[in-house]
């Protein structure tokens, strides 16, 4: 397809799908292109086994739309990729949004026609647009990886990677399984396939802090009384720092007893309502304060020490080398008791490391480990993973992993200088992985959305971030990640998953609300630190 448009938006999930409603919304010619044969993003491809948000269904949806909101009846406390994928496929047939996405389509390349001022996208697909604007809604998760170990192309079994799970699902029953990887995603597959598995060996390099999910059925009750009055609901999440609401700390955890602590601590870990921001948001220094955090580090290290039998596997899955918080948590059903199974057993890849994949299975160190499936939950390339595998090029042909090479650099994570006209929504310096994702996509489309508009209004051709701008805002995002304890862990956070990639903290830890405040600034301000042509 050759064709102009005003805005070719890359991406059709949650920030996709919006961004085209708005943008049609403001009068604009929109092209969607989207890898997937579906909608949905995150939750067309995450389709794994126990997959499912660790944001409440309540917060976790969109505001926009009154009706939607109001009609829309969520069924547990966290929604599972199936509902989460019902959902948005609602969404883009409500909003009749399908006719302008093309499925089955990946952009490679974005380039800047300077003298024309557009862009020239194209996919692997042969097309070739020309647009006014290019919305980057690529999403922060979703360019995968797998473990940088030789061989996967000798195994003769068959292996999945948890973000591209076939459409049909696979059974498990009576195979010997291996899964690598104990991120959230190992956290949620590995109780579902131990249920099917005749032996399920677990890979661990790094163990992580698992909080009961306590999942239940939403109460109707209370899914009423939110939407009773939810634009305050909805409010409330957008002034908080992660985008969902706590009660505020007021005290040192360092300041209370052991006992008011753990009162605190248990609430956060037996309660129907617990969740884990809610554990490190109970008290004012557990982000930043190490001998502060260590408090719930150990509350959770005790709790895996209660559940798992074998006290040498108990501490095989204790977190020791990085603060709680410090790399997401995850949210588990079953996770530790699923190690008490006598199927199912753990190798510690930091004692002794995945040396090869072989045509049988997975060899470490020590031993050779025979399997019919190999399940990678391995993770991504997060938050400039899926902008550097497209080709993007700015002024002067400049290609953005070269503006990147060392860090990436951005104004408001939203836009880069060099690359006028182009928008990455939820992108490096926003608040984007810290935050209910939804919050967050919604602030950055609506803040486009109306910078568009503006420009419309001016006649005007050109919108570009300013160097001054850029650096000012790269800076205080790497000053304000220094004042937590964030860089103090390797995680995707800090890039440090992929090898080579520079050790840069992404996203912005001021909070939701601060950040939503000074991106309403900013565009008070006539777009301080963006230059405007006609
Ligand atoms: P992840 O958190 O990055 O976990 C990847 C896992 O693979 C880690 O345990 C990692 O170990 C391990 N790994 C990577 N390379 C390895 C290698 N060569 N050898 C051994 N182990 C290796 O990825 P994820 O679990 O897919 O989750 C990513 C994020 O997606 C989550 O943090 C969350 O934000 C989102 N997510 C959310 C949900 C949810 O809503 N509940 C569910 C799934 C995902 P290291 O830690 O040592 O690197």
């Amino acid at each position: 397809m050759n064709r102009t448009v005003d805005a070719v938006v890359v991406g059709a999930g949650i920030a996709g799908l919006y961004a085209l409603h708005k943008l049609r919304g403001a009068g604009l010619a929109v092209r969607v292109f989207e890898t997937g044969d579906g909608v949905g993003g995150t939750w067309y491809w995450n389709r794994y086994p126990g997959a499912r948000c660790d944001v409440q269904s309540m917060d976790y949806s969109f505001s926009f739309d009154r009706d939607l909101e109001q009609d829309w009846e969520w069924t547990e406390k966290y929604p599972t990729q199936e509902e989460l994928r019902r959902y948005l496929d609602h969404v883009a047939d409500r909003f009749d949004l399908r006719r302008d996405v093309q499925l089955g389509s990946r952009v490679t390349e974005a380039v800047y026609v300077e003298d024309a001022q557009r862009w020239l996208v194209r996919t692997d697909r042969g097309d070739e647009v020309t647009a006014q604007y290019v919305i980057m809604a690529t999403g922060c998760l979703s360019a995968s990886k797998l473990p940088e170990v030789p061989g996967l192309e000798s195994y003769t079994g068959r292996w999945y990677h948890t973000a591209h799970w076939p459409e049909e699902g696979v059974d498990f029953t009576g195979q010997r399984v291996g899964v690598i990887g104990t991120g959230s995603s190992g956290v949620h597959v590995i109780p579902l396939i131990a249920q099917q598995a005749a032996e399920l060996t677990v890979f661990q390099r790094t163990p992580n802090f698992v909080i009961p999910a306590n999942n239940h059925p939403i109460d109707p009750e209370h899914q009423r009384s939110v939407k009773a009055d939810y634009e305050r609901f909805r409010q409330a999440n957008r002034e908080s720092g992660f985008g969902v609401v706590f009660p505020p700390a007021t005290k040192s955890a360092l300041e209370v007893d052991a006992k008011e602590r753990t009162a605190h601590f248990d609430r956060n870990w037996y309660g129907p309502d617990n969740h884990p921001v809610g554990l490190v948001a109970g008290y004012t220094d557990l982000m930043t304060n190490e001998e502060a955090n260590d408090t719930v580090a150990q509350y959770v290290r005790d709790r895996i020490a209660e559940i798992v039998e074998d006290p040498e596997v108990a501490a095989t899955l204790q977190p020791v080398d990085h603060p709680l918080g410090t790399k997401r948590p995850c949210v588990g059903t079953g996770y530790y008791d699923t190690f008490n199974l006598p199927h199912v057993s753990l190798v510690d890849v930091r004692k002794t490391p995945i040396a090869a994949i072989t045509t049988s299975g997975v060899r470490t160190s020590e031993r050779e480990h025979a399997f019919d499936s190999i399940v990678f939950a391995t993770g991504f390339d997060a938050m400039t993973g899926a902008l550097s595998r497209i080709d993007i090029r700015g002024r002067g042909g400049l290609a953005l992993t070269d503006k990147w090479a060392d860090g990436p650099r951005t104004y408001l994570g939203v836009a880069v200088a060099g690359f006028p006209n182009l928008f990455t929504i939820t992108g490096p310096g926003s608040p984007s992985v810290l935050s209910n994702m939804v919050v967050s996509i919604e602030q950055h489309v609506e803040w486009v959305a109306d910078v568009i508009t503006a420009l419309l209004e001016r006649g005007a051709s050109t919108f570009e971030a300013t160097l001054e701008a850029e650096d000012a805002w790269t800076q205080h995002v790497a000053d304000v990640g220094r004042m937590t304890l964030y860089p103090t862990a390797d995680s995707y956070y800090m890039g440090s998953n992929v090898p080579g990639k520079p050790r840069v903290f992404l996203p912005y830890a001021g909070g939701v609300g601060p950040f939503r405040k000074k991106c309403e600034e900013v565009a008070a301000n006539g777009y301080e630190g963006f230059a405007i042509s006609t």
